[in-house]
């Protein structure tokens, strides 16, 4: 793997991920004039529930689903100057320009705040793309395994340096994939927040985990794991070092978690061959949710990850994939009970789920 790393023409940081250590030099020349990134966002202190909210009001703007060949991430070819000031590429990781979190984030209030319950603070972090392909028509669930295996790289790369970043307490990698999800990009691409607070899921879980564990003296998230593989029902796919599984309280029709045998707290943490493996099962997993309704499924896939300075050794990476399709034609709404007050209701049992995601994995 070669990595190289450049500035865009508003200075923005660019990240090539070549897969060959032999790939030529890349000479990147970004020729677009472009404004300042606008960096006005600020995280706002919802005293009622503990948590922080971002606010970033610049981001109403953004590039709405354009038509390909209006694409801003693929490469620049002709005329056509997108984001990647290249001809080609194999992973591609920038600085998003309209970001909830930066590393030079402004108050969109300069004025000091009123009352104590009114806590806010510039939203410091760093939002990055990360494009898994130059090819606009390859979703990841498309790619070869070493490709995937390069985007796996390009995480742990983005999980070490933003973890090194002031500030920063949690580095979350992400994809979001349809329509219905509300993908504003067409292009095969993730995300990355560097969040500057713990969030709130994550905080939960820890406190799971910190109970299990005075009770019990074992990890909450390992007991998980062979709880399920004993019971067996629930099972998705398994391999030499992951277990994909349907969660025994899924919230969503269709949810996969992806738990390495082995804890450890972060994807930097893994070894080669888990990564390699990673790869395998990760296309096993997106393989069968194409399958399920025979149409590319929209889902969201999100990493959890240690925090980087509390609680690492009650955390457990893994990976929770879920989709909002209940059935080809439907979708599910968080509506009252989920919205209003955090109740999920799934109409699909967790064991049909994982029964059918069985036998979707497995070629017709
Ligand atoms: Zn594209």
């Amino acid at each position: 793997m070669k990595r190289t790393s450049a500035r865009l023409a508003d200075g923005r940081e660019i990240i090539y991920f070549d897969a060959l250590d032999s790939a030529p030099d890349r000479r990147i020349e970004d020729t677009r004039d472009l404004g300042p990134v606008s960096t006005a966002s600020e995280i706002r202190y919802d005293a009622a529930l503990d948590e922080w909210v971002a606010i970033a009001s610049h981001r109403q703007g953004r590039t709405h689903l354009p038509p390909t060949d209006e694409c801003p991430l693929c490469p620049s070819r002709g005329d056509h100057r997108t984001e990647v000031p290249a001809d080609d590429y194999d992973v591609v990781v920038f600085e998003n320009r309209f970001p909830s979190f930066s590393s030079g984030a402004v108050p969109l209030d300069p004025a000091p705040v009123q009352h104590e319950l009114f806590a806010r603070r510039p939203g410091v972090g760093r939002c990055e793309v990360v494009c898994f392909t130059s090819d606009h028509d390859s979703p990841i669930s498309t790619l070869p395994p070493e490709h995937v295996r390069l985007v796996v790289e390009a995480w742990v790369d983005r999980t070490c340096e933003l973890s090194l970043l002031p500030h920063v307490e949690q580095v979350f990698c992400f994809e979001n994939r349809g329509e219905e999800i509300g993908v504003t990009l067409g292009h095969p691409h993730g995300q990355i927040y560097a969040y500057p607070f713990v969030t709130p899921r994550t905080r939960r879980m820890l406190d799971s985990a910190r109970l299990h564990r005075e009770r019990t003296w074992r990890n909450l998230f390992a007991d998980l794991l062979a709880a399920e593989l004993a019971d067996g029902s629930r099972i998705v796919a398994t391999s030499e070092h992951w277990v994909a599984f349907v969660p025994a309280a899924a919230r969503w029709p269709v949810e996969v978690h992806v738990y390495p045998r082995r804890q450890v707290p972060d994807l930097p943490a893994l070894h080669e061959a888990e990564r390699d493996d990673f790869a395998r099962i990760y296309l096993e997993v997106l393989g069968a949710m194409d399958n399920l309704y025979g149409l590319p499924l929209p889902y969201i896939s999100a990493w959890h990850q240690a925090p980087v300075r509390i609680d690492r050794e009650l955390a457990y990476l893994h990976l929770e994939v879920f989709s909002v399709k209940r059935a080809a034609n439907k979708l599910k709404y968080l509506a009252g009970s989920e919205s209003g007050m955090g109740v999920f209701i799934n109409d699909v049992t967790p064991e049909q789920a994982a029964q059918a995601l069985r036998a979707a994995a497995k070629p017709a």
